[in-house]
């Protein structure tokens, strides 16, 4: 069987961005020719895994793929390239478990309304008092949806933000870049706001007051999951700032029990099974 190919807008990185990436990552999967993080160029380049329906929902029936190795590598350093981590490459919209279909269909509408939530700068802030509900999987799901309808996404820490927002770095050039990247980007998306330290919260409101306060004055939407309620989130980090994000976004609450024990038994069955989940940008 053969998976449909990822979407035209999946395009190979840039030199530069791929240079960048190396330099980072010295085990960075560089050619599809010699290896293959699905089909780990085993069995004729063929790994299993559960059939889609019409609609390209999962089924339950466990049939042979061909691997397109290429594409799996593409699709790879683009996500890769746009931070989002190889275990959220490989979830799809099928994985989210015990989160409320009319939650789902909220964060959805989101995304289908990309064009028009993009232009009008519209924020949206993913919030739960409780761990594991599923927040950071919806926000990279999202991600990858806007990039595959041709918008530009940047996921990220917000812990990596501050980090790298404080960092003194090497070359001039490369602090540039970054900054350039999360202040332009079309979507920036930043996971677990709440969870930082409370030593930095002087950091956090300059790099809050900066990056976001120029965003939000481009009308450029940022998309944030945290642990923290919204009337919290409005009362930290730099109120000015804040309460401009918040005046244009849109506050979903993601109930539900933590996911993370039932993922990790699926993910032995997975590999019980001999399962190779793919790359998906769905
Ligand atoms: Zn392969």
């Amino acid at each position: 069987m053969k998976r449909p190919p990822p979407p035209p807008t999946c395009q190979p990185l840039s030199n530069p961005d791929f240079d960048r990436l190396k330099a980072v990552r010295p085990r960075l999967w560089t050619s599809p020719k010699d290896t293959c993080l699905t089909c780990l160029k085993r069995d004729g380049n063929t790994y299993r895994w559960y059939a889609a329906d019409a609609a390209n929902r999962r089924t339950e029936e466990v049939v042979t793929y061909e691997c397109d190795c290429r594409d799996q590598w593409l699709m790879h350093l683009w996500f890769l390239n746009a931070g989002i981590p190889l275990n959220y490459q490989r979830l799809g919209w099928d994985d989210i478990k015990a989160v409320p279909q009319h939650i789902v269909e909220q964060v959805m509408g989101y995304a289908l309304q990309a064009a028009r939530n993009i232009a009008s700068g519209r924020n949206l802030i993913l919030w739960s008092k409780d761990p594991g509900t599923g927040k950071t999987l919806f926000l990279a799901l999202l991600c990858k949806f806007l990039m595959a309808n041709g918008f530009q996404a940047h996921f990220s820490q917000f812990n990596d933000v501050i980090d790298l927002f404080t960092s003194t770095w090497r070359d001039k050039d490369e602090r540039e870049h970054w900054t350039r990247r999360v202040r332009n980007v079309d979507v920036l998306a930043m996971d677990d706001m709440g969870k930082e330290n409370k030593g930095r919260i002087d950091v956090v409101e300059d790099m809050v007051d900066r990056i976001i306060r120029a965003r939000v004055s481009d009308a450029a939407p940022t998309i944030i999951t945290s642990n923290r309620s919204p009337q919290e989130i409005q009362q930290g980090y730099g109120v000015y700032a804040m309460s401009l994000l918040s005046e244009s976004a849109d506050f979903i609450e993601i109930p539900g029990t933590d996911y993370r024990p039932a993922r990790r038994e699926l993910s032995r069955q997975e590999a019980d099974l001999g399962l190779a989940r793919p790359i998906t940008a769905v």
